[in-house]
């Protein structure tokens, strides 16, 4: 009998290792910065610094389950780089994460910090779980036992996790809490995306949908599209797309397609989004709700007609296979990731106006980033204030992004990898890395 009880696929040293190289995230980034290394004519040292992570931990989490039983989980932590300073970023919980799929999320983050121009690195974390079988109980243990292991190697000025994929406000307390145990003190700077009553910022929780609606608005002003009546089709109805849903709504976009797990829908006449919310909040799924119109295929729910899309689930959704199909006029990735290089230029030459991840879905790590302001002044904003700072940031990083795609004549992604790569490359530059 085993003497532990990893998930059969998990080799310990191995883990994400994955054999498809096309649709690995890891090899995803370095293509994707040796593009950008090559337009920018990096220093080849710098070059392969950004092609890998600065440092990363992998920890053993043993769990007293409600059962009596100990299981044992394996959890990640990637500080990709932290040239512009702390490491930041979520921690997902997924039955499938790879230690790949961390350091791709961890690299994502550098660069959209460096876009955002906030003073942070980026870094990832990750734990092979499925919290859907898990019990409130087990789940707190568990984020404590990430903690315990990882606690050392965190902090205001080293890395700051926050929530990401199945992670919430309720996990980020457990872990603060941990923190404060381990060290002797309160430090509510050192995790983002905290409940309110304890340091949270107001505006964190739909700060992700807030940017990707910003960034929406300012693509439609480019473009001449009008929002009102504009179709919006989203993909994923977490956090992120029922948030962008909501408040594209309520600049006049109507929700003609949705997805998720559970299955996709279409509605010509309009979903409700708020509705939807509130439904997916209490069911979990999408499944069941009454207006959500006639289902349909879910791969072919990204192939409908609108006006903008907005993929808001997992990664690789978008791929040679059928971007050919995939025609909105605006392309918001919510997700991290939805998009794979060889889609790209086709997007480009069909006239689909991207509006990148690492921009698109930003304004989650920039409230972030007014959180750790607000606890390290231990004096909080009001919502107003969260929303113009906000604003500022969003839009001055997809100007940034839209004048570099002009002026070098590329698609949008690689606009936004030559700024966000150029600034962490100064920063690296002027510390003397190489
Ligand atoms: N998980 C979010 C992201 O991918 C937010 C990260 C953060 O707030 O640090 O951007």
């Amino acid at each position: 009998m085993a003497r532990h009880n990893y998930p059969e696929s998990v080799d310990f040293h191995a883990v994400g290792v994955s054999s498809d190289s096309d649709l690995n995230p890891f090899r995803i980034v370095q293509r994707q910065v040796d593009e950008a290394a090559e337009v920018l004519k990096l220093d080849p040292a710098i070059h392969e610094l950004l092609r890998w992570p600065l440092r990363e931990f992998h920890a053993s989490l043993p769990v007293r389950m409600d059962d009596g039983t100990t299981r044992v989980y394996q959890g990640f932590r990637v500080q990709y780089n932290d040239a512009r300073g702390p490491s930041k970023g979520g921690i997902r919980f997924h039955p499938d994460e790879t230690i790949d799929d961390v350091r791709a999320l961890a690299a994502w983050m550098t660069w959209k910090c460096a876009l955002v121009d906030i003073p942070l690195g980026g870094g990832k974390g990750g734990i092979i779980c499925d919290p859907r079988t898990m019990s409130q109980g087990e789940l707190e243990r568990l984020s404590r036992a990430y903690i315990r292991q990882i606690g050392h190697n965190i902090g205001l000025d080293r890395d700051v996790p926050a929530p990401d994929v199945n992670t919430n406000a309720q996990i980020m307390a457990w872990m603060v809490d941990e923190f404060a145990f381990m060290h002797g003190y309160n430090e509510f700077g050192v995790i983002t995306g905290k409940p309110l009553a304890l340091g949270g910022s107001l505006g964190r929780e739909d700060a992700t949908g807030r940017g990707l609606m910003l960034t929406v608005r300012e693509a439609a002003k480019k473009l001449n599209v009008d929002l009102k009546g504009a179709r919006m089709i989203v993909q994923g109805f977490g956090n992120v797309g029922s948030w962008a849903a909501i408040l594209l709504q309520e600049l006049g976009c109507k929700l003609v397609g949705v997805a998720d797990v559970s299955g996709a829908w279409s509605n010509p006449d309009g979903i409700d989004a708020l509705a939807l919310q509130a439904h997916v909040k209490e069911k979990g799924v999408i499944q069941g709700f009454a207006s959500a119109g006639k289902p349909v295929d879910k791969e072919a729910v990204l192939e409908l007609p609108c006006e903008i899309l907005v993929p808001a689930a997992l990664h690789n959704q978008i791929r040679k296979d059928n971007v050919a199909r995939i025609k909105p006029r605006i392309l918001a990735e919510g997700a991290n990731g939805p998009t794979t290089p060889d889609a790209d230029p086709v997007l480009y030459q069909n006239g689909v106006y991207v509006i990148p991840d690492f921009l698109c879905n930003a304004g989650g790590v920039t409230v972030s980033y007014f959180e750790m302001v607000q606890n390290a002044y231990n004096f909080y904003w009001d919502l107003p204030t969260v929303h113009d700072r906000l604003e500022q940031k969003m839009a001055a990083a997809f100007d940034s992004v839209h004048e570099m795609a002009q002026t070098y004549k590329v698609h949008n992604r690689l606009a936004a990898y030559l700024v966000a790569i150029h600034r962490v490359a100064e920063a690296m530059r002027l510390r003397g890395w190489a």
